[in-house]
């Protein structure tokens, strides 16, 4: 076994004596023979230098007790010496004892201490009065050393409570925290549990190893988590997952968000891993609710709209024709039962409608709506749409005007063109409050570009994004009827014909729609516009 210790002074500790480093400066190495052979007895470490660059050579390498120095040597003397030795900061404390055979006179010793020696030996020493000058310095000198040691083991033990305590109170506030916490190693080797988390998994603190970490999670979930823990781990950033962790008090596994970051010393380097996880299952459980909900409905929707479209085309027609009838035999209709009749027309008319943008839903949603893409003219859709409308416009009372170029072709579905303008006019009409209401549509090279503005009850900007979703009607038009549907199929068919569709309003100072269609390569082969999400496929293939 070594039984030698060195620190960082250069004392070395041997079987409990401690054996400090003596330096010896002669340019005569009769004199060195000499010195170590007086100074060997005291059982020290002596390092000889012939010259005063050795010395300073050596005096970098390592710390000294005691330099004992010769002042004249050729080439650099002693004091020249023993100057450098006191520039520098880390040989400044290390005292010189100048020995001289030449120099007696008082000037000439003045110097010496004026230079930093702490004695001045005059040759030949008395070997007796030499070792015993070495030994107080070397005492000194230990005593200094054993002192700092021990000032760094206080301070290191003032560290280490101060550590403690730090440690003590992050435990503490872990404890007060209300999901489950654990602390790994650098490793990954879960070490450490929150009380929250004892309980919740009904375990004891003295029973915890790292393996019991795993044990509270689902069975079918260890497998995937520990990978992805282990990756979690190697990627050396914060990362979470999704697990079901066994709750003790029912047995019940439930769904948790379980997060872990890494804890890093002051070099950066992970010293130990946090992980927590906060129970999700209430809300898991309500979204997966609300997602087969949502699917039952969008079933349910699917086929009521189909069951009921069929009677419910004949009916309209009859009662068109009946309406027709009616009012072309007046004679035999009283007014009253015609307007009951034409009542009845375009209440039927609203239903089919109605029907129909339930049945677009559900094939958008199954992804089965086709676009028939061809060159079209959507200025004459734009005023078609305008004309179909002005009577309703005129009867609730506001002015519909539409401006439009003379055509604006590009290449699209005109039928679900016709569909978008026709959504928008009539909402706008809808929620148009009786005022003016302006369509105008815009061109250039690339895109066309319609703008809707109405100036009626508006939409708050909160709920701008919101009313281009499913059923989503926005807070300003409550009481208005409507089921929340035509701003969606308008927004799956600008985006399947790969336009935009914003809407600019504040509430009770009117909205304006803006819809910008890209015009497509008139006479190109368009296809498969993207059905990204939106359930909407291409199938055009337009005639040049
Ligand atoms: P519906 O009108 O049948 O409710 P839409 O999808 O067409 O459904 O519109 C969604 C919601 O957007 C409407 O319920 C209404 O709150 C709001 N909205 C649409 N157009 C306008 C408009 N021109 N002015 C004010 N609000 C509008």
């Amino acid at each position: 076994m070594d039984r030698k210790r060195r620190n960082l002074s250069g004392l070395v500790k041997v079987k409990d004596v401690v054996k400090a480093p003596i330096l010896l400066v002669d340019d005569h190495p009769a004199n060195l023979v000499a010195l170590e052979a007086i100074l060997a007895p005291l059982g020290h470490i002596l390092v000889m230098a012939r010259s005063g660059e050795e010395a300073l050579r050596h005096i970098l390498q390592q710390d000294f007790a005691l330099i004992l120095l010769d002042v004249q040597m050729a080439g650099m003397n002693g004091f020249e010496t023993a100057g450098l030795i006191k520039q520098h900061p880390r040989s400044r404390h290390i005292p010189i004892i100048f020995m001289t055979a030449v120099n007696r006179d008082a000037m000439h010793v003045f110097r010496g201490y004026s230079h930093g020696a702490v004695d001045y030996l005059l040759k030949p020493f008395d070997a007796d009065i030499l070792r015993s000058k070495v030994s107080v310095f070397v005492e000194l000198f230990v005593r200094g050393e054993k002192l700092k040691a021990q000032e760094q083991l206080l301070r290191q033990r003032e560290r280490e409570a101060l550590e403690r305590k730090s440690q003590e109170r992050y435990r503490h506030l872990l404890d007060a925290m209300p999901g489950c916490v654990w602390a790994a190693d650098a490793a990954g080797r879960v070490n450490y549990w929150n009380q929250p988390g004892l309980a919740y998994c009904g375990f004891d603190a003295s029973a915890i190893a790292d393996e019991t970490f795993w044990e509270c999670l689902h069975p079918d979930d260890r497998g995937e988590a520990r990978t992805h823990w282990e990756a979690g781990l190697r990627g050396g950033v914060p990362f979470e997952r999704q697990v079901r962790i066994k709750r003790a008090a029912d047995g019940s596994y439930r769904w948790h968000i379980a997060r872990a970051v890494p804890e890093r010393d002051e070099h950066d380097d992970i010293v130990g891993w946090i992980a927590s996880a906060s129970d999700i299952d209430d809300q898991k459980r309500a979204e997966e609710a609300l997602r087969k909900a949502i699917v039952l409905r969008d079933d349910f929707l699917s086929v009521a709209s189909h069951e009921l479209r069929t009677p419910l085309t004949s009916l309209k027609l009859e009662v068109a024709n009946l309406a027709r009838i009616a009012r072309r035999d007046s004679v035999d209709a009283s007014p009253r039962v015609i307007a009951k009749v034409e009542k009845i027309d375009s209440q039927a008319a609203r239903l089919h409608r109605l029907i129909d943008e339930l049945l677009d839903v559900s094939r958008i949603a199954a992804g089965r709506l086709e676009l028939h893409m061809e060159p079209v003219d959507i200025a004459q859709v734009v005023n078609e749409v305008g004309a179909r409308f002005s009577e309703e416009a005129l009867r609730v009372g506001c002015t519909l005007t539409v401006r439009a170029p003379v055509a604006v072709v590009g290449n699209w579905d005109k039928s679900r063109l016709d569909q978008v303008v026709t959504n928008l006019v009539s909402n706008a009409i809808k929620y148009g409050d009786c005022k003016p209401i302006d369509v105008e549509l815009g061109a250039d090279d690339d895109r066309a570009v319609l703008v809707i503005r109405d100036r009626g009850v508006g939409i708050a900007p909160h709920d701008h994004d919101r009313i281009f979703g499913r059923f989503e009607r926005a807070a300003s038009s409550r009481n208005y009827g409507g089921i929340g549907l035509g701003l969606w199929i308008v927004k799956q068919i600008v985006d399947a014909l790969g336009g935009t569709v914003n809407v600019d309003s504040t509430q009770g100072s009117g909205s304006t729609f803006t819809v910008e269609l890209p015009r497509g390569r008139v006479g190109a082969t368009r296809t498969a516009t993207p059905a990204n999400g939106h359930g909407l496929t291409s199938t055009a293939d337009a005639p040049s």
